[in-house]
């Protein structure tokens, strides 16, 4: 009996990763709304369990046409840093500044993101950045279901490879996709979490930059998520951003 519960867990393992409009709900797991109907959603090339390095992952990516949003890039921003410190930063997608640089984070909002880490006592080097889609939306618009389905591949070799023991995912879209539940961001941010796709892997969702160039007394919520993650890292306490 333990041996069929095994083979029909490893079935639905199966499913879920190579059909694209199957879900597998967990315990406790609300199905994502805007993606429970969704039909023809194309996955990224990247193969299951791609074996290859990072820079072959980039590789792809950069000839990467599994969505519509490979129309309008000008560049594939794929993703940045040494990751040394053992800490990973998950945004959204590419702004304008991104997409004409193929560089992560480098508007506004990415200054921002550059003192946040700077305030940790890191550098940007020492982390990797990288997006839950690879190509900007038009407009700066929210990446569709679809196109974060299609991409969802890329992030998940980057981690994979990258094998960070701390993450921290900025916005309402990154948790989504990485988190996989639908709860609003600011319920959830500030909490820690753990997923069963990467295991070991300490997850702290917070505030998108881009949403404290809007909001700036939201600062001190992420200032606080920033310094649990210290915390969790054995980093002594750093310096307030809003104090550089
Ligand atoms: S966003 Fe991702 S899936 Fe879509 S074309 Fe770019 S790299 Fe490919």
């Amino acid at each position: 009996m333990e041996a069929f519960s095994a083979d029909i867990a490893s079935y639905l393992r199966y499913l879920e990763r190579h059909v694209p409009s199957f879900t597998l709900l967990r315990a406790g797991e609300p199905p994502l709304a805007a993606e429970a109907d969704e039909t023809n959603i194309s996955r990224s090339t990247v193969p299951s369990g791609f074996s290859g390095d990072m820079n072959g992952l980039e590789q792809q990516a950069r000839n990467c046409q599994a969505c519509s949003l490979s129309e309008t890039r000008n560049n594939v921003v794929f993703g940045e840093g040494t990751g040394k410190s053992g800490l990973m930063f998950v945004g959204e997608g590419p702004g304008a500044e991104e997409d004409r640089t193929g560089r992560p984070f480098v508007g506004r909002a990415g200054e921002l993101l550059t003192k946040m880490i700077q305030a940790m006592g890191l550098s940007r080097e020492d982390v990797y950045i990288a997006n839950t889609v690879k190509c900007r939306p038009p407009g700066n618009r929210v990446p569709s279901p679809e196109e974060r389905n299609a991409c969802f591949s890329y992030l998940e070799a980057q981690i994979r490879l990258m094998k960070p023991r701390y993450m921290i995912l900025l916005g309402q879209t990154a948790a989504q996709v990485v988190l996989k539940q639908t709860d609003g961001i600011t319920r959830i941010r500030g909490k820690c979490f753990e997923v069963e796709q990467f295991p070991g892997i300490r997850i702290m969702p917070t505030y998108h930059p881009a949403y404290l160039l809007r909001n700036p007394p939201a600062k001190k919520d992420v200032w606080s998520d920033l310094q649990t993650v210290m915390g969790w890292m054995g980093l002594s306490r750093g310096q307030h951003p809003e104090a550089r």
